[in-house]
């Protein structure tokens, strides 16, 4: 078991933007009981506002509905609305572009799952165990842009699945290039996604901008901070983006060129053996491993694994050498926890640990 981190002196009062969709269920699961975190308000469209969230949002998943938000009323999308002083997004970008620097400029940290602002170079992109150096570029946001409040942002759920094995590869042997190829679950997609007669039985060879943000955003995850700025790693990253029939779990085969000479043994081992950044150790969504190695010759499989760690590791299998690139391996991680929801909470537990946000 990972130590507990202190509890911080009082919850801080939370929202969710986009609470009615597939990231904004998620939001509520990890929210409703958080130690740290008292949910307060849920907003969501024009269509929801003004509803009990019962009855505005289709619940999705075998859980039930938590009580403590049924009766709850979905608020409109206006900071003049909103007292919490954290905001989790979960808004399509079309909602975000306009909704989230007006939450920033009113003073709420907004953590953001959106691509609007991802590539920002005064806006971090942060995986909590990878790059929370990153964060420090806030200062430099709050004053450019003249905000009390801030924006932090999630990357693509695929670029994340792909980001965390790259990284401990990264820093180990430095990596040259990358070609990733994912299967896509269809929760991706959000609430209603995409439709079944579409999918069922099928691999749909497009997502629409997904391959451009993978191949930029893990150059920005495994970018270094100097100063003010994150500079993008340098390495080239081409990928495919492929939607399979698979409800929950992006899976990413990673082909992957390396600076220093490494067997397929001692990548693996790098993996393994890599836990990431010792401040996210023991916050209450971090899980016990950020990626677990299976030894199976046939892992990671989306229905067997991807509730590992809560839906928090990344599982790693098949490490082999590759005849073109230096190294091939495969990961596997929940799209909607790993790369949405759950990451931005570890990361605003983060932000919290560190005393980096605003004490209002
Ligand atoms: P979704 O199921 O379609 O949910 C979209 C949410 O946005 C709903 O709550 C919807 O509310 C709300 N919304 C739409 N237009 C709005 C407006 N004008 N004002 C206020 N709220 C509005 O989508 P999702 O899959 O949860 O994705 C949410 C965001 O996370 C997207 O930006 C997506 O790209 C990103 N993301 C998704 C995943 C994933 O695995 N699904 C992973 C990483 C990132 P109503 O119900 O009232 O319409």
């Amino acid at each position: 078991m990972t130590k507990p981190s202190a509890a911080p002196s009082r919850r801080r009062s939370v929202a969710v933007l986009g609470a009615t969709g597939a990231v904004g269920q998620a939001f509520i699961r990890l929210l409703a009981n958080h130690p740290w975190f008292a949910l307060e308000e849920l907003v969501a469209s024009e269509r929801s506002a003004g509803k009990p969230f019962s009855e505005a949002a289709r619940w999705i998943g075998s859980d039930a509905m938590p009580p403590s938000v049924r009766d709850m009323i979905v608020q409109p999308c206006d900071p003049a609305h909103i007292s919490a002083e954290i905001v989790f997004s979960a808004l399509d970008s079309a909602a975000a572009a306009d909704a989230e620097p007006a939450f920033a400029r009113a003073g709420k940290t907004v953590l953001t799952n959106a691509k609007n602002y991802r590539m920002d170079p005064d806006v971090p992109l942060v995986i909590a165990e990878v790059n929370a150096t990153h964060l420090h570029v806030l200062d430099a946001q709050r004053k450019g842009r003249g905000w009390s409040g801030a924006i932090v942002a999630n990357g693509n759920c695929a670029s994340i699945v792909a980001a965390l094995p790259l990284a401990p590869i990264h820093e180990r042997f430095g990596i040259t290039k990358v070609v990733a190829v994912t299967m896509q679950a269809v929760s991706g997609a959000g609430y209603p996604g995409v439709p079944s007669l579409d999918i069922l039985g099928n691999v749909i060879p497009y997502i629409k901008d997904e391959e451009s943000k993978i191949e930029c955003e893990i150059q920005k995850f495994l970018g270094s901070r100097e100063d003010d700025i994150i500079r993008l790693a340098d390495f080239p990253v081409s990928a495919h983006a492929n939607r399979v029939p698979v409800e929950h779990g992006h899976t990413v085969c990673l082909s992957v060129g390396l600076e220093l000479k490494a067997s397929a043994a001692d990548v693996e081992r790098a993996i393994a053996d890599w836990c990431g950044s010792d401040q996210v150790r023991g916050l209450p969504t971090a899980p016990e491993r950020a990626i677990l190695v299976s030894a199976q010759p046939d892992h990671p499989q989306p229905r067997r694994q991807v509730d590992t760690g809560n839906g928090m590791t990344v599982v790693v299998g098949r490490v082999r050498e590759d005849p073109i690139f230096d190294v091939k391996l495969v990961a596997m991680g929940h799209n909607v926890v790993r790369g949405a929801a759950g990451a931005s909470v570890l990361n605003a537990e983060l932000m919290v640990h560190r005393g980096l946000l605003p004490d209002s």
